[in-house]
């Protein structure tokens, strides 16, 4: 009944911890694993990155749509304030727009128009290109028309603006092949409330497209890598209506465009209405990008998921080691109240029945004696090795190495041992080299050593019974075996029946009482002798144990680790 509520609160406690390792630690452990993987995979199905880019990318065109309007408006205005007034005579004014032709070689063409007329001035170089010179005359004989029916309508739409400029882009030729230009017009100060003046510039095709647009693409991407890094990026100025196929032509580019399409394209709408922005990173595209930070992001969750798995792995088994070292200890203690119980109940018994004199006989007086004095040095075996255990645990154990008769130690320690011995009906053989030199030994520690390995033998044999004892030299090394035909020990638990508590699961192991000190202690003992301790064994046949010591090699004061 007591063993079975034991067992069951044994089982509780195992219980209760495995659900608070459960509830504080794999829960949310679990949680995060599954909360971070679906975060992850709802990122990659819903594209959030893509779509991130892409927002940024829109923002980053709209930007850089500005900052051209920009400049534009204001070399446009520049220009503006260079112009002659609509009352100057027309030879001044066409003195005055080539001079603003020769200022701003980014021009190709200068007009002013007004109730005189309408003057307009090309660059001079440029009009060694036969396409030009055609547009000087297309420009001359439309924007007469032009203004002349329009300019009035043209300048009230102007005044609205918060800025009076129309700004017109478009396809034209030039020798080397399409171009395109952009054309400013703007209001002049009226000279009189019916009078209209108009004054106007084209920029220059190639300024536009090699100075121009790559500067201000270059600005706007330098700007973005220097605020956000990441892959680098490459922009382009692009006709508007070009289908976007693998061919585009762009018309400026900020490096090198490489191959594909662009992630996001924005077209024009003020200034340079007719072309179009696009972006794209180089190398590389939005959804590579996307696809491969998802891998790397699912494979930092499967690695940390690992871990923390591998984590509760070795929780588990340190908490489960803890609680079998926690149940042999209980286990230890109840083994040892038991050992002592058995030899002072004896002790008692049989001093009460020497006491009431009712035993006459001298012989049977000494045979209780004996029992009497054995069951004391059983009691004192047993209280030495939980002292010395529990130096051993606190690191005070120490040795006294004094050079012995090891042959003369041996038998002496069996000799006190040999009646108990033969009383339990063991054949008993005793092989003991007398011609070994003198080991330096801690005598109290060896002899203990050995009678743990002797009681062990008488513990667990069964019908069999048999102890030989043998201490004989070899290789510098003196062995003392002891050995029995008992239940033997599994091959699992042989390396384990070292270890502190540790007793083997055999049936008659634990219908003995032990404390599963004995051998650990054992072994402590030998290494302190810079010996060692093996054990040979078939289970049913019986065991041997076999303790090395050198002959020389431990010769001074070991205190145990
Ligand atoms: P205890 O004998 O108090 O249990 P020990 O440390 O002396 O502790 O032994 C540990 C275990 O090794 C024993 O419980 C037993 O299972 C096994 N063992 C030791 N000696 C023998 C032996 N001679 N024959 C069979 N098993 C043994």
């Amino acid at each position: 009944m007591k063993l079975k509520r034991k067992g069951f609160l044994g089982g509780f406690n195992r219980y209760r911890l495995m659900l608070t390792l459960g509830l504080a630690v794999v829960l949310p452990a679990a949680a995060l694993i599954y909360v971070n993987f679906s975060q992850l995979r709802a990122f990659e199905r819903d594209k959030v990155l893509e779509a991130a880019i892409h927002r940024d990318f829109q923002e980053m065109l709209a930007i850089t749509e500005k900052k051209m309007n920009k400049k534009a408006i204001g070399m446009a205005e520049d220009v503006r304030n260079l112009f002659p007034s609509p009352d100057t005579d027309a030879d001044e004014k066409e003195k005055k727009l080539d001079r603003i032709l020769a200022q701003s070689p980014w021009l190709t063409h200068a007009f002013l128009y007004d109730e005189k007329g309408l003057v307009l001035r090309s660059q001079p170089k440029q009009m060694d290109d036969k396409y030009i010179r055609e547009e000087h005359g297309r420009m001359i004989e439309s924007y007469h028309v032009w203004f002349s029916s329009e300019g009035k309508m043209m300048l009230e739409g102007m005044h609205k603006k918060s800025k009076p400029f129309n700004f017109y882009t478009g396809p034209t030729r030039r020798t080397d092949g399409e171009a395109y230009i952009t054309t400013a017009i703007f209001a002049l100060p009226q000279p009189s409330k019916d009078e209209i003046a108009i004054g106007g510039f084209t920029f220059d095709s190639c300024y536009l497209q090699n100075n121009f647009f790559p500067g201000m693409l270059e600005e706007s991407v330098t700007q973005k890598m220097s605020d956000q890094g990441g892959s680098p990026l490459v922009m382009m100025v692009y006709p508007a209506e070009m289908e976007m196929g693998h061919d585009v032509k762009p018309l400026a580019v900020s490096g090198n465009w490489g191959e594909g399409k662009p992630e996001v394209t924005r077209n024009f709408e003020n200034v340079f209405r007719g072309l179009a922005l696009g972006v794209k990173f180089q190398g590389t595209s939005v959804k590579a990008l996307g696809e491969t930070w998802v891998h790397r992001s699912f494979l930092i969750l499967a690695c940390l998921s690992l871990l923390i798995i591998g984590g509760l792995v070795l929780t588990r088994h340190i908490v489960s080691k803890e609680m079998a070292l926690a149940r042999l200890k209980s286990d230890f203690v109840s083994n040892v109240s038991h050992e002592l119980r058995t030899p002072l109940a004896l002790i008692r018994l049989y001093a009460e029945t020497l006491e009431l004199g009712r035993i006459t006989t001298q012989e049977k007086k000494q045979q209780y004696y004996r029992i009497i004095r054995k069951e004391s040095e059983r009691l004192t075996a047993l209280i030495n090795n939980i002292l010395d255990f529990s130096r051993i645990e606190a690191g005070r154990k120490e040795y006294e190495f004094r050079n012995t008769d090891i042959a003369e130690l041996v038998h002496n320690t069996l000799e006190s041992y040999r009646y108990q011995i033969e009383q339990q009906g063991f054949a008993f053989e005793e092989n003991i080299d007398s011609n070994l030199p003198a080991v330096p030994v801690d005598r109290e520690a060896i002899a203990r050593a050995l009678v743990n390995l002797v009681n062990n033998a008488l513990k667990y044999s069964g019908e069999e019974k048999f102890l030989g004892v043998k201490l004989y030299r070899e290789n510098g090394v003196v062995k003392l075996e002891v050995a029995d035909h008992g239940i033997g020990i599994a091959r699992r638990d042989q390396s384990k029946i070292f270890e502190k508590f540790y007793r083997a699961g055999d049936p008659l192991v634990h219908n003995t009482k032990g404390s599963g000190l004995g051998l650990s202690l054992v072994r402590h003992i030998t290494q302190a002798h810079g010996g060692d301790i093996a054990v040979e064994s078939t289970p049913g046949k019986g065991s041997k144990f076999i303790l090395s010591l050198p002959l020389s090699s431990a010769t001074q004061q070991v205190s145990a680790s």
